[in-house]
């Protein structure tokens, strides 16, 4: 048959996510959801919600919830913008900066949404290798990224779990001419962030997300803080009710609750330490980690052999395959008992 395809859907793979299968009793350590429940205020929100009241359509902005936001990071309604998961707030970041005449510069190995966005906008991705073996930013990361209209720093970085000094960060924005997106999804475990940076510079979009450290992956929300401008614009190219009315109050509920949130985060914080360090009493390399995830390398570096090991005994985690993340399994940080779980197995596999 012929295609009726633009030729750039036609080219493209399309983004592939982890698998979310269904096999009793399996350690899900595969897409970094939160170990733990969503704040218990949601049930209460869930029970009194008024069903009725989805005959109207919701507030197409998200006002409430982005005044909450703005509130907490001492910003503004108008440096806000939420979205259907990150996922659609990275989805209007590429509508709006990128093009076949504007290229877009990310890191590699990063989150490999990113240049399947590009596809479809028909829009260059000029890739900067991390170095070393534990994935460092290079030096010369501006001019490397010269040319591009939005460089992506995925800060802590994903699959590999590492960050990133504040003050290159701070240098990056100096230097680079374009829009500097720092997609925080796993922020909130890390010991710093680039929130203060959208009030030094005019060319920086923060975005995070509800699905990992909100335990709200299955709700789909995140949002954007950045300049006033941008985010404008940013309002222009989004779906017009992109946020149903149940995401917004539940939303609104979970963000309320930080003190939940960052009991969580600690938790988890703890348990990585102490899985790391079992790891590496087991001979793994194990990137330093600043999110809910740790990234290793087993002794005998055969990161295939380790994910179909740890899937023989009902332990999936995630393998990407290629000469920089081959080597490498990504496990995400689950209870301390589900971590011990993975740790019987390793060392059964091992030892
Ligand atoms: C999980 C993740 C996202 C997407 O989060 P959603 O809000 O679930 O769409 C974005 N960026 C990175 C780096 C992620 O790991």
């Amino acid at each position: 048959m012929k295609s009726y395809f633009r030729s750039e859907v036609d080219a493209m793979e399309g983004y592939v996510p982890g698998e979310q299968p269904k096999i009793e009793n399996l350690c899900k350590l595969n897409t970094n959801e939160n170990a733990f429940p969503p704040s218990p205020r949601l049930q209460r929100v869930l029970a009194q919600f008024d069903w009725e009241r989805l005959r109207r359509y919701p507030d197409p902005q998200a006002d409430a919830l982005r005044d909450r936001i703005a509130r907490e990071f001492g910003v503004e309604r108008a440096n806000v913008i939420a979205g259907n998961g990150s996922d659609d707030i990275l989805t209007m970041v590429f509508r709006c900066f990128t093009s076949p005449e504007l290229p877009v510069a990310c890191l590699y190995p990063t989150y490999s949404l990113y240049p399947v966005l590009a596809e479809m906008q028909g829009a260059n991705v000029i890739e900067i290798p991390l170095t070393g073996e534990n994935f460092a930013l290079p030096d010369d990361l501006p001019e490397q990224g010269k040319g591009a209209n939005l460089l992506i720093i995925t800060r802590p970085n994903a699959p590999t779990g590492n960050s990133f000094p504040l003050e290159a960060m701070r240098e990056i924005c100096r230097k680079f001419d374009g829009v500097v997106l720092f997609d925080e999804a796993y922020a909130d475990f890390a010991d710093d962030n680039c929130m203060g940076l959208v009030k030094e510079f005019d060319n920086v979009i923060v975005s995070r997300t509800f699905s990992k450290s909100y335990s709200l992956a299955g709700l789909r929300l995140g949002f954007a803080v950045g300049n006033k401008t941008l985010i404008e614009g940013m309002f222009k190219v989004k779906d017009s009710y992109n946020l149903d009315r149940m995401t917004q109050e539940l939303g609104l509920a979970a963000f309320d609750d930080q003190q939940y949130r960052k009991e969580c985060g600690d938790k988890i914080r703890a348990t990585r330490k102490q899985f790391t360090s079992d790891l590496e009493s087991l001979g793994f390399q194990v990137v330093p980690s600043q999110t809910n995830f740790v990234f290793a390398a087993p002794p005998d570096k055969d990161g295939e052999r380790c994910f179909r090991e740890l899937r023989d005994r009902a332990i999936l985690v995630r393998y990407f395959k290629g000469p920089a993340t081959g080597t490498f399994v990504r496990i995400t940080i689950g209870t301390p008992e589900e971590m011990a779980r993975v740790t019987t197995a390793l060392r059964e596999i091992y030892e």
